[in-house]
């Protein structure tokens, strides 16, 4: 039998790392252990509340989604019609298909905290008054998936999921569905068309899922650290939450820093953190060695330079900025990295995802690559630059769905930072980097 203590207000001291906290200790991901670190605490907290209740606390908290767009969460919680338009079913999707280049926040979080996200989906199913619920899983991460299917497993064995949970008459059950690894599923309607048994290839929107998603029911699709972050705005109220971060964007968050970095990794901090700040905790840019590009949010979003060292990381911020927070995926090469040998391998990546159902993206970003590689090899010649911008503009903001528009961003941004670079490989019929001495990307 397991007991749930009540919150207890003041407990929990409002700094990061909230997420990350456990990761490192024994058998984190065991029920007991997750029990004696306020576990399901911020479960017992909502159930002793109206589902409505719980959308407003979380709309209060400005808890904004954590999957890359940054859309707020409590918001669309409140999106799911409720009294009588309520007839269909309501579901809830976690989007648990994280896939950016570079992004590696949501595999690590599942494999040591599965407790975590499934305490906030239970909150979440209960706030939108859901009684079944999808973990739709990368294919590949056989370990991640195995071990969210043990918490669910501990969880059912606990009487916290299924019937009558803690006697409050709610009742959930879920499922962890493992997906096949395209890219593509992680865009939430493909997701669900993948879910339903399709071939997963993104709808029109609108309807937004939360008027028709999962089998044309109210679907509310969240990414795995929304989820997870609700928990803690349960148990410590929204002030707690508010009093991280920036007013825009409260809280805290995972960032992952790999590439040219001393030690890569999770590093979770508060949002608005600026990526010098990271770096002091990383250990910096390789020894011996300085930054030359990175990207905020995966390669779909716009590079910076070096000169971005003190942007504050938060939506607004990079907004401002001219790039997306997107996933946090903070991907960083050195001088020795050539710039357009890094995003013809991006291109190549959305070349190689592109799911083939409309013709911008499909064709567009074959010959994306086409150009790129011309370009890399020597082949090309200054009018291929401009056939490359043409090429771009073709794509971008023509294409059906957010992964035609991301493959334009590595492109233009490296254009509008580093267009001598393209010129060198012109001028010098090749590429003048030695691939020996950058370690990513060859
Ligand atoms: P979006 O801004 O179109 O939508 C964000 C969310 O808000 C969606 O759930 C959508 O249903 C909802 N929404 C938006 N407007 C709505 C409305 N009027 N009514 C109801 N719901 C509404 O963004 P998107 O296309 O879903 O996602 C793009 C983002 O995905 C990018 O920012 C990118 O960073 C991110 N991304 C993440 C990964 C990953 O691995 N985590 C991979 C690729 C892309
Ligand atoms: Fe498919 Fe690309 Fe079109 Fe999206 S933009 S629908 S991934 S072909």
């Amino acid at each position: 039998m397991i007991v749930i203590d009540q919150p207890t207000p003041g407990a929990e001291a409002a700094e990061a790392p909230v997420l990350s906290k456990h990761w490192s200790d024994d058998e984190s991901w065991l029920l007991q252990n997750y029990v004696r670190q306020h576990g399901y605490q911020g479960l017992k907290a909502a159930l002793a509340m109206t589902p409505d209740d719980v959308i407003e606390l979380v709309k209060a908290s400005g808890l904004r989604g954590r999957g890359g767009a940054g859309f707020p969460v409590g918001l669309k919680w409140s999106f799911i019609p409720q009294g009588e338009a309520s007839a269909k079913p309501h579901y809830l999707v976690v989007n648990a298909d994280e896939s950016e280049p570079g992004t590696c926040k949501d595999m690590p979080l599942m494999l040591a905290s599965p407790h975590m996200l499934v305490e906030g989906v239970i909150i979440a199913a209960y706030a939108i008054r859901a009684s079944h619920a999808f973990i739709y899983v990368r294919g590949e991460v056989a370990s991640v998936i195995r071990r969210l299917r043990g918490a669910v497993a501990e969880a059912y064995e606990a009487g916290l999921l299924g019937r009558n949970i803690f006697g409050s008459g709610f009742s959930l059950d879920l499922v962890v569905h493992a997906g096949a690894g395209a890219y593509i599923c992680g865009e939430e309607t493909a997701l669900l068309d993948s879910l339903e048994g399709r071939r997963g290839q993104p709808r029109l929107r609108p309807p937004f899922p939360a008027t028709a998603g999962l089998y044309a029911s109210p679907t509310v699709v969240n990414n795995v650290e929304s989820i997870a972050s609700v928990p803690s705005i349960l148990r410590n109220g929204v002030d707690w939450f508010r009093s991280m971060g920036t007013e825009k964007s409260p809280g805290f968050t995972l960032y992952s820093l790999s590439g040219h970095v001393t030690r890569p990794g999770q590093y979770e901090a508060p949002l608005g953190v600026t990526l010098r700040e990271l770096l002091d905790r990383a250990g910096g840019i390789r020894a011996g060695h300085e930054l030359k590009f990175w990207t905020p949010g995966g390669s779909s979003t716009p590079m910076f330079t070096a000169e971005h060292l003190d942007v504050p990381l938060d939506y607004e911020g990079v907004g401002a900025a001219g790039s997306m927070l997107g996933t946090k995926a903070v991907q960083l090469f050195d001088e020795t990295t050539c710039v357009v040998r890094a995003v013809l391998r991006w291109t190549e990546f959305y070349k190689h995802e592109s799911c083939g159902k409309c013709t911008p993206c499909r064709e567009g970003t074959y010959w994306l690559v086409q150009i790129l590689q011309r370009i890399e090899n020597g082949d090309a010649t200054e009018a291929d630059l401009d056939l490359l911008t043409d090429t771009t503009d073709t794509v971008v903001g023509k294409s059906f769905c957010a992964l035609g528009d991301g493959s334009g961003s590595p492109i233009t941004s490296s254009l509008q930072y580093f267009r001598d670079e393209y010129v060198a490989h012109l001028d010098g019929r090749g590429c003048p980097f030695d691939p020996a001495l950058s370690t990513v990307f060859h």
